[in-house]
């Protein structure tokens, strides 16, 4: 009886650590369906501030007079944006993949599902998918009345490269 009871305490604390694990793959499963929530959009061709294919679902124009401007933006792997700023800011809601932010003179941030960037009006900074993953986020210019985007020089390979070094 005693050896039971004990077989039975055992098995549920063997159920007891697998809770978590459960729930981390439904938290997971939830990720992937987010995935195609809004459309991927055109590719964006011969656009010299993309590195490689990226694709642009526009959502919010200027003409809508919402003094914002929002866009489903997908890098492939390895794409990025230049080194550029935002007269008004930005906001970066990622949606999918894995991703790469950096603003001028800090090291390079990855990006998830879920993660939210500000980005404060003039910081100059690059955005775009880590080497091994497409990336998607939704863009948000915000303080449209403030003015646009000024970019500037192509994110070199050594910049690209320095994640985690
Ligand atoms: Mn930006």
């Amino acid at each position: 009886m005693k050896t039971t009871t004990a077989i039975l305490t055992g098995l549920l604390a063997l159920a007891a650590c697998q809770s978590p694990k459960e729930n981390e793959k439904t938290t997971m499963e939830t990720k992937e369906i987010v995935k195609d929530v809004f459309p991927k959009g055109t590719e964006l061709k011969d656009n010299p501030n993309f590195s490689g294919k990226a694709w642009l679902q526009t959502m919010v124009v200027p003409a809508d007079s919402f003094g914002c401007t929002v866009g489903n933006v997908t890098f492939a792997p390895g794409c990025r944006n230049n080194w550029h700023s935002h007269k008004g800011g930005q906001l970066l809601l990622c949606t999918s993949g894995k991703g790469y932010y950096q603003e001028k003179g800090k090291p390079i941030r990855q990006l998830n599902p879920g993660d939210v960037v500000k980005i404060a009006p003039d910081v100059v900074h690059w955005h775009g998918a880590a080497p091994d993953s497409e990336f998607t986020h939704i863009a948000i210019g915000t303080q449209l009345d403030k003015g646009g985007v000024t970019w500037l020089e192509p994110v070199t390979d050594e910049e690209y490269n320095s994640y985690g070094k």
